[in-house]
């Protein structure tokens, strides 16, 4: 018997735990989706025990024929869904696939300019902590005072500071970003324009948000997002780039890592395949008709969303005005089954780790199958536990209520069916 149950049970147990929360919660976390039986499949697959440094056609082992169909077929689907001329598909997540493009395009030491983390931008993206904060002089851009990004502030930033490479995208914005207008302030002082559009490409993909693909030098992405595919990156770039993609080869192998994942490729094959599939779109569209339902329900019950709306597939409530944490929203919703994350909002009061805001996305609930109907109920249940919270009463009989009406959804919804 060389099953997990009965080998390890505490594991097993664990394993088998984390499935009965995912089916039996809400998962609202922006950045999280559930991958198809397919993609499962791929990763679950042999293909994990193959060693295939190099690329397609030019290993480093032998045994690679069957591995170098996969990653070819991967390459020609990724770049037939976004249109790119060139795609890179062995980074092992979107902040490698990151680390590859600064290998590759600028040097320790030079300045870069990136949307800081507290106004929506990633850790990658210059953040202190992150090496592209560290081995880099990163600038950092933010929002306006209607919560949109500040791109009169990107270009002054960009004319004082000369950065050589400008990153445009973001792990919490709710609007649509001006790809095109990234592109002319890059142009304007002479950096490359890197794209990350983890959070998005899915829906660009779609064609429900602009594609930055012709506008930027080099796209990164990750693939588990809205893109729903497994967890793991990737590298695209158009027409007009043919002079970086060299260095992109060698930033990712040898500059940046060993034996790509080949199991994890196959699955990237799989899920750039399942977003060229009719269904992919209309999925895409009702994510963001969700996003909008929610949206709406909470600036009726007078609760504010940064920017005033959404355009995509998420949104960041502000809870300042009513003097709520997100730590303690996050809990008590938590508590009630219905998993967000805390985020910090603009102006935010609060430290990182307690903010005063959380961040709701909709991929997973309408993948499992949610309508606005099913979202604009849910954003009800949110507000019915906020309002108690913001009260200072004591919230365990709201909590146990939406519990009761989260289950009930859930089994009518199942993940995997
Ligand atoms: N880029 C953006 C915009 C993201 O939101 C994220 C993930 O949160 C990443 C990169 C990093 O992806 P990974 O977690 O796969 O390293």
């Amino acid at each position: 018997d060389m099953t997990i149950a009965g080998f390890d049970d505490v594991l097993f147990d664990a394993m088998q735990k984390e499935v009965e929360r995912q089916e039996a919660h809400i998962e609202l976390i922006a950045s999280e989706n559930y991958a198809s039986p397919r993609v499962l499949e791929a990763q679950g697959s042999q293909l994990t025990n193959k060693y295939a440094e190099g690329y397609p056609g030019k290993r480093y082992y032998g045994g690679c024929e069957f591995v170098d169909i996969a990653e070819n077929l991967a390459i020609e689907y990724a770049k037939e869904l976004f249109g790119a001329t060139y795609a890179n598909v062995q980074p092992h997540s979107g902040s490698q696939a990151n680390s590859a493009v600064f290998q590759a395009l600028v040097k320790p030491g030079d300045t870069i300019l990136g949307m800081s983390l507290d106004a929506g931008g990633h850790l990658t993206h210059g953040a202190k902590p992150n090496f592209s904060g560290k081995h880099y002089n990163a600038v950092q851009y933010g929002l306006n005072e209607q919560g949109f990004i500040d791109y009169d502030q990107v270009a002054e930033l960009a004319r004082e500071h000369q950065p050589k490479m400008i990153i445009a995208g973001f792990s919490a914005y709710s609007q649509i970003v001006d790809w095109a207008k990234f592109r002319e302030i890059a142009d304007e002082v002479g950096a490359y324009l890197l794209v990350d559009m983890a959070h998005v490409s899915g829906l660009v993909a779609a064609g429900v948000y602009p594609t930055p693909l012709p506008h930027a030098h080099v796209v990164t992405s990750t693939t588990h997002k809205t893109l729903r595919g497994p967890r793991s990156g990737v590298i695209l770039s158009a027409e007009g780039n043919a002079d970086i993609e060299k260095k992109l080869q060698s930033a990712v192998f040898p500059g940046g890592q060993g034996g790509p994942l080949m199991h994890v490729i196959a699955a990237k094959a799989i899920c750039f395949k399942e977003a060229m599939e009719p269904g992919f779109k209309t999925y895409q569209q009702q994510v963001v008709k969700n996003a909008q339902a929610m949206a709406k329900v909470f600036m009726d019950r007078g609760y504010d969303i940064v920017s005033g709306g959404t355009e995509d597939h998420l949104f960041l409530l502000s809870l300042i005005k009513q003097g709520v944490t997100g730590k303690d929203a996050d809990a008590a919703l938590g508590r009630a089954h219905i998993t967000v994350n805390k985020n910090a909002v603009p102006n935010d009061p609060q430290s990182p780790f307690v903010t005063s805001g959380l961040r709701i996305g909709t991929p997973a609930v309408t993948t499992r199958g949610f309508g606005e109907e099913e979202c604009a109920h849910l954003a009800g249940w949110i507000c019915d536990i906020l309002d108690v919270l913001a009260s200072g009463e004591d919230t365990s009989a709201i909590e146990a209520e939406v519990k009761g009406k989260a289950a009930e959804v859930c089994v009518r919804f199942p993940v995997y069916k």
